[in-house]
């Protein structure tokens, strides 16, 4: 019978993974769990909360700004305090509006006013209305609401970038337009230069408190997990030298949570697929492994044309090992575009896409000078060459180029 194999192909699976003892419950190492707990940010936790309370006596809370780098639990906190916020609230009859827009995902001016609509019952049409309009009937709704409503705009330095800050100017000026409801903003930013992209009105009404999140060290970190093991892992399966190791890796990029918590989650993955009793050093090592590759094939497979040949002809000049000046890379590259018949990009170009590849982490260039003969960059592979052709591969003009050799 065909289906045969695959049948018990399946059914070992499953009864691996029935039969594991590694995670009692692997959901709260994703990215949506909002713990209970959130070691560190103490403070962060308390200053929010501070500047929120007044909601409950029907004051308007102060609009707030806060940034920090990603995983420094911005988005964690923010949603832990306003839940608290709005359990209070219920408590007391107090009648709170909170709303939590992501800017990266709600990725225009008028999908961030149709989910502010949504928090208040409004069904705003997809199309068919001006973005003005939009927010003419949202305000309307709002305001016949007489509440409190506070707008958290996450990672809005999406929306601006893209959008402008009208959204946000319009927003943190909403006590113009309303007479009964009082609207405060909460605006998240992983990037720290936004607040030079905003108009000084905004910059100034939205910064009224500006909250920090500095990066987490290691030692930070490993509490982080160990709070967050506790509840993911049975206990026989983690140790604390996995936690460190976790911690120790995450720490060594820029602090990053979450990068943590993949690590932690990944390896014990890696120990469920391969049957073990507990997670070891070595699947964290793994782990880290497989994070590296997916994320550098998700960079690499999104990439321009001309990126990619810059970096098959890098891949294919240092594969033994060796390294390559940027002179050495253009003219890899102008044979590539030749054997394919594209017209090939400057050589200005090209330096500028070496420059881009050793930003994102896929190589390595060190500026070197060579005397009178000026300066030049000695480029390697930052990542393995395995991942490397793996991704190229499935670019059919670069895959062509791969099958000749
Ligand atoms: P940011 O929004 O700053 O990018 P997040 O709030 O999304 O970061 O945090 C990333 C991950 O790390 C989330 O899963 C979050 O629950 C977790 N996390 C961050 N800070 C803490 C903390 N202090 N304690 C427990 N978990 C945390
Ligand atoms: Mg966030």
């Amino acid at each position: 019978m065909v289906g045969g194999n695959a049948f018990d192909v399946l059914d070992a699976i499953f009864a691996q993974t029935l039969k594991s003892r590694i995670f009692v419950n692997r959901d709260v190492l994703g990215h949506e769990y909002v713990p209970n707990e959130l070691p560190h940010r103490e403070e962060q936790i308390a200053k929010l909360g501070a500047v929120l309370a007044p909601a409950l006596r029907g004051s308007k809370p102060s609009n707030v700004f806060i940034y920090g780098l990603t995983g420094t639990g911005k988005t964690a906190v923010t949603k832990y305090v306003l839940k608290r916020l709005y359990a209070k609230a219920a408590e007391l009859g107090v009648d709170i509006i909170t709303c939590y827009a992501n800017t990266r995902q709600d990725d225009t001016t008028y999908r961030v006013i149709l989910k502010l609509g949504e928090c208040l019952g409004l069904r705003l049409p997809f199309t068919g209305i001006s973005t003005a309009e939009a927010y003419r009937r949202f305000i309307r709704i709002a305001d016949a609401r007489s509440a409190i409503m506070i707008i958290v705009l996450d990672e809005v330095d999406f929306l601006v970038k893209r959008h402008g800050d009208e959204l946000l100017y319009r927003l943190t000026r909403s006590g113009e337009d309303l007479s009964h409801t009082k609207i405060s903003v909460i605006g998240i930013t992983n990037d720290l230069k936004l607040v030079e992209d905003l108009d000084p009105r905004v910059r100034s009404s939205l910064g009224e408190i500006e909250l920090v999140f500095p990066p987490y060290n290691a030692i930070q970190l490993e509490d982080i997990l160990r709070q967050r093991a506790k509840l993911a892992f049975y206990p026989e399966a983690i140790s604390d030298d996995v936690i460190s190791l976790c911690a120790a890796l995450a720490a060594r990029e820029h602090g990053d949570a979450r990068r943590a918590l993949d690590l932690l989650r990944v390896a014990g993955e890696i120990a469920e697929r391969e049957g073990g009793p507990k997670v070891t050093v070595d699947h964290v090592y793994k782990a880290l492994k497989e994070i590296e590759r997916d994320r550098a094939r998700e960079l690499i497979v999104t990439m321009p044309l001309h990126s990619k040949l810059v970096l098959l002809s890098i891949y294919t000049l240092t594969r033994d090992g060796g390294k390559v000046t940027t002179g050495e890379v253009y003219a890899h590259y102008k044979s590539l575009c030749q054997a394919l018949g594209v017209e090939s990009v400057t050589q200005r170009r090209v330096s500028d896409i070496v420059s881009e590849l050793d930003m994102v982490g896929l190589i390595n260039a060190q500026v070197i000078s060579r005397g009178r003969y000026g300066k030049t960059r000695i480029i390697s592979l930052a990542v393995s060459a395995d991942t490397v052709v793996e991704a190229l591969k499935d670019d059919p003009y670069v895959g062509r180029l791969l099958l000749r050799d």
